[in-house]
C-alpha cells in the first residue's frame, strides 16, 4: 500500500466499499412529520404565541406589512424555548455577504449566573432583532475602510428560523440582512427584499387598472433547479485543483465522455440515490419542498429543483441547498462539486431559475390561460417583461458574471452571452399579431396520439421547449437558464424584480387614466414590440447565424466577465436602481467593485495552481521519464539494436514546451493588473500550460501519472 500512488490507493478504496448502511427511513419519520420539523413555523408560532401577536407576523410575512414594535419579546422567549427544547446551546444570525457565500456567527444562550452556576439567559426581542458582526473581513468594496468595521445584521421576520443539527449539538439559525454602520446594504439579502417591494407596488397599480378590488401583495416567486457533480472524496483529496479552485485545471478528456447521452434522465446509481434520499430528508426538515431529482447530461452530473416560494424565502432555501449538499456528499464519501464547468469537454453546472409574480388573490401573473390573445392583463406583464430584458439585458448579463460561469456561457451547452427571450410558438404569434395591429387567435394547444390503442391521448402544449434560450417563458413562469451552479439567485432576482417594476411603472402611466383601455393597452404593447421585440428569439441559440443576426439586431454579446460588469454601473442601471430604492450608486459602485474582485481573486488562485502542479507534479515526472526514454534509446543503441526516437524526442519537446510555458504564465501572472488582464492574458496563459500537461498525459506511463484522469472522477463511484 506505501508505494501505491494516491491514485490506485484512491481507485482500490473504492472498489472495495461497501454499500450504504440506510440513513434515511421514510416509514418510520414520514414526510409528514419530517417535514419542517426544524424550522420554527407558522404552525409552530400559532401554537407558541399570543393570537395578535401571531396575528401580526402572519401580517408580516404574507403582507408585507411592518412588524409592530414590543413583539419581539416575546417572539425570541418562544423561539428559544423551542430551539432549546431541541437541544439548541446557540444561535446565529446567518447573512449573505457579497461573496456569494452564506456567513453565520454564534452565540451561545447561556450565561453564568449569580451562583456561578451556568444558567440560560434570556433571549431578548433585542437579540433576536439585532447582531453585530464584527464585519471588517467581508467584502464592501470601498464602502467601509477596515478600521470601520462596524456592520449590523437584522432580523428577516418573512424567512423562517431554523435548527442546523450536528452530530454534537444544535444551532438556531435567524436569516437576517447585513447592513453598514452608514446604512448601505452589504449582503444579497436587503436589496432582494427591496426590489420585491418595489415589485409589488408597480404590480398592484397594473391589478387596480384591470379593475381588481382586493388585491394581496403581490410577491416575486422563485424556482432554482440546481445542478451539480459528485466525484468520490479520495479524487478529490488527490485533485489540488479541484481542492483549492473547485475545478480540474488538467485533464485530457476521457475515451468516453457525455457522446452516448446515456447518463441524463438514467437510472440513479445506488450511492447516488442514497445520498438524494438523504439530501431529501435533510432538506425536508428545513422546509425546503425538495421536488425533482434526476441525472444530468454529463456522467457524474445531476440536478435538484425545490417546489418554487416567494423569492426571498426561495433564496434562503437556494443557499441551504448548496449547504446540504455539500454536508450530506460527505457523509457518503463523496464530493459536491457546485463550480460552473468542473471538467473541461463536458457540460457545466446552471442553476435555472425559473420566476414569476403573483398574490393569493389574482394567482400567478404569468398564467396565460388558454387564450392569451384574450388575457390582456397577461399580455401587459408578459409585455413589461420583453421591455425589462430588452432594455437591461447588459445589467442580466452582468448579474451572471463570475470567473465560473464565463467557462460555461457561450459554449454549446449553455446559453450564450447573448440575452434573448424564448417566447414559444403561441405567445410569440400573439405579440407579433400585436405588433401588425391586434391579436385576435391562439395557436391552440392540440393532442397528442401516440399511435398505439392502449396509451392514452395526451394533451399538448401550445409551444414546444427551448433549452438554448437564456431567458425563456416557459408555460406560466419565465426561466432564466444562464445564472451558475454556484452564484446566490439573490442577485439576478433582484435585478429581475426592479426592472419589471420600471417596465410596470411605465406601462401603468400609460394606462392610467386612458380613455379606452383596451385601445391603450394595444397600442402600449405594441410600441413595446416596436422598440424592444427584437430580443425575442425562437430559434437555436447555439448556432453561428444567431451570433451575427443578434448583432444585426443590435443585441449586445457580452462573452466575458470582463465584458459584462462594467454594466452594473452604467448610469441607466444606476437610475433605476435608485428610482426604486434597491440600491444606491455607492452600493452598486461596491458591489461592482467586489466582483471585479472577485474575479481577480478566483483567476489568481488558479492561476498559481497550475504554476505550481505543472512545475512541482508534472515537470519532473515527464524529465525523468524523457531521460529513462534517452536511456533506453542509448542502450539499445549501444546494443547494435535498431530503435525509434520519436516518443523520446516528441516527450522531450513536450518537456522543454512545459517549462516554457510556465515561465510564460508566471509572467503574465505577475503584470495582471485589472480584471481583462486575468481574462484576455492570464487565462489564455494556463490553457496553454494545460494544453502540454494533457498531451504528456497521453504520452506517459500510467502507472505513475499523479492526477486523477477524467475517466475516473466521473466515471468511478
Ligand atoms: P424543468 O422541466 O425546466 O427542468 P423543473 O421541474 O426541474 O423544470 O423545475 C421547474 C421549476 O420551476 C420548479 O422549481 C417549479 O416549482 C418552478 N416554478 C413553477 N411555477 C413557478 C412560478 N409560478 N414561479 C416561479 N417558479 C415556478
Ligand atoms: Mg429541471
Amino acid at each position: 500500500m506505501s508505494n501505491m500512488s494516491a491514485r490506485a490507493a484512491a481507485i482500490a478504496a473504492i472498489a472495495a466499499r461497501k454499500s450504504e448502511r440506510a440513513s434515511v427511513n421514510f416509514v418510520e419519520e414520514t414526510p409528514e412529520t419530517v417535514f419542517g420539523s426544524n424550522t420554527f413555523s407558522l404552525a409552530l408560532m400559532k401554537e407558541t404565541l399570543k393570537p395578535e401577536t401571531y396575528k401580526s407576523i402572519e401580517q408580516t410575512i404574507l403582507e408585507g406589512s411592518k412588524l409592530p414594535e414590543g413583539m419581539a419579546d416575546e417572539v425570541a422567549e418562544a423561539m428559544k424555548n423551542w430551539a432549546v427544547s431541541r437541544g439548541a446551546t446557540h444561535f446565529a444570525h446567518v447573512f449573505y455577504p457579497l461573496t456569494g457565500a452564506t456567513a453565520e456567527k454564534h452565540d451561545s444562550f447561556y450565561d453564568p449566573g449569580k451562583d456561578g452556576r451556568t444558567t440560560i439567559s434570556k433571549f431578548k426581542g433585542k437579540t433576536l432583532i439585532q447582531g453585530e458582526p464584527d464585519a471588517s473581513s467581508f467584502p464592501s468594496g470601498g464602502i467601509r475602510a477596515t478600521h470601520t468595521a462596524r456592520g449590523y445584521t437584522a432580523w428577516d421576520v418573512t424567512s423562517p428560523a431554523y435548527i442546523v443539527e450536528n452530530a454534537n449539538g444544535t444551532t438556531l439559525c435567524i436569516p437576517t440582512s447585513f447592513v453598514s454602520w452608514t446604512g448601505e446594504a452589504l449582503d444579497t439579502k436587503t436589496p432582494l427584499l427591496k426590489s420585491m417591494q418595489a415589485l409589488d407596488k408597480q404590480a398592484r397599480r397594473i391589478l387596480k387598472i384591470f379593475g381588481h378590488k382586493d388585491i394581496a401583495r403581490v410577491t416575486a416567486t422563485a424556482g432554482p433547479e440546481q445542478e451539480y457533480f459528485l466525484v468520490d472524496k479520495m479524487f478529490y483529496y488527490a485533485r489540488p485543483d479541484l481542492l483549492s479552485a473547485g475545478r480540474s485545471l488538467f485533464g485530457a478528456a476521457a475515451p468516453k465522455g457525455q457522446e452516448f447521452e446515456d447518463h441524463y434522465f438514467g437510472i440513479i446509481p445506488e450511492r447516488v440515490m442514497a445520498f438524494m434520499y438523504e439530501v431529501d430528508r435533510e432538506l425536508f426538515k428545513l422546509g425546503i419542498p425538495a421536488k425533482t431529482r434526476h441525472n444530468e447530461v454529463a456522467p457524474g452530473q445531476f440536478e435538484i429543483a425545490p417546489l418554487f416560494e416567494s423569492a426571498n424565502l426561495a433564496s434562503d432555501h437556494q443557499q441551504m441547498v448548496m449547504t446540504v449538499l455539500k454536508k450530506t456528499a460527505d457523509n457518503h464519501g463523496l464530493v459536491c462539486l457546485l463550480h460552473e464547468k468542473p471538467f473541461a469537454g463536458i457540460n457545466g453546472s446552471g442553476k435555472h431559475v425559473n420566476w414569476s409574480l403573483g398574490s393569493p388573490t389574482q394567482g400567478n401573473l404569468l398564467d396565460p390561460g388558454d387564450t392569451p390573445h384574450e388575457n390582456a392583463q397577461f399580455l401587459v406583464f408578459a409585455g413589461a417583461v420583453i421591455r425589462a430584458v430588452d432594455k437591461f439585458a447588459s445589467l442580466l448579463r452582468a448579474t451572471i458574471a463570475s470567473a465560473g460561469n464565463d467557462h460555461r456561457l457561450g459554449a454549446n451547452e449553455a446559453p450564450p452571452a447573448i440575452i434573448s427571450i424564448y417566447l414559444g410558438d403561441q405567445l410569440a404569434d400573439v405579440f407579433e399579431q400585436i405588433k401588425a395591429g391586434g391579436a385576435t387567435t391562439s395557436k391552440q394547444r392540440g393532442t397528442l396520439q401516440i399511435g398505439v390503442d392502449t396509451l392514452p391521448e395526451l394533451p399538448k402544449d401550445a409551444g414546444d421547449r427551448n433549452r438554448t434560450s437564456p431567458f425563456a417563458f416557459t408555460g406560466n413562469r419565465f426561466e432564466f437558464r444562464a445564472v451558475g451552479s454556484n452564484m446566490s439567485i439573490a442577485g439576478p432576482l433582484t435585478a429581475m424584480n426592479t426592472i419589471l417594476a420600471d417596465s410596470l411603472d411605465y406601462v401603468a402611466g400609460k394606462l392610467e387614466g386612458a380613455a379606452d383601455l383596451n385601445k391603450a393597452i394595444q397600442a402600449v404593447l405594441k410600441e413595446i414590440m416596436d422598440k424592444h421585440g427584437r430580443v425575442i428569439f425562437n430559434g437555436n441559440g447555439y448556432s453561428e447565424e444567431w451570433h451575427a443576426e443578434a448583432a444585426e439586431r443590435g443585441l449586445a454579446n457580452l462573452k466575458t466577465a470582463a465584458d459584462a460588469l462594467p454594466a452594473l454601473i452604467a448610469p441607466e442601471v444606476i437610475e433605476v436602481f435608485e428610482k426604486y430604492g434597491v440600491l444606491s450608486e455607492t452600493e452598486l459602485k461596491s458591489r461592482y467593485v467586489i466582483l471585479c474582485e472577485q474575479y481577480e481573486k478566483h483567476v489568481n488562485v488558479e492561476a498559481k495552481l497550475v504554476a505550481e502542479i505543472a512545475q512541482t507534479k508534472i515537470f519532473p515526472l515527464a524529465a525523468s521519464y524523457a531521460a529513462s526514454l534517452a536511456e533506453g534509446v542509448a542502450k539499445m543503441k549501444a546494443a547494435g539494436v535498431a530503435t525509434s526516437t520519436a516518443t523520446l524526442e516528441k516527450v522531450a519537446a513536450l518537456v522543454s514546451q512545459l517549462e516554457s510555458d510556465i515561465a510564460m504564465l508566471q509572467s503574465v501572472h505577475g503584470s495582471a493588473h485589472e480584471v481583462g488582464d486575468w481574462t484576455f492574458k492570464v487565462l489564455p496563459a494556463m490553457a496553454k500550460v494545460r494544453a502540454t500537461v494533457d498531451e504528456l498525459e497521453g504520452l506517459l506511463p500510467d502507472d505513475i501519472w499523479p492526477l486523477p484522469t477524467y475517466q475516473e472522477m466521473l466515471f468511478i463511484k
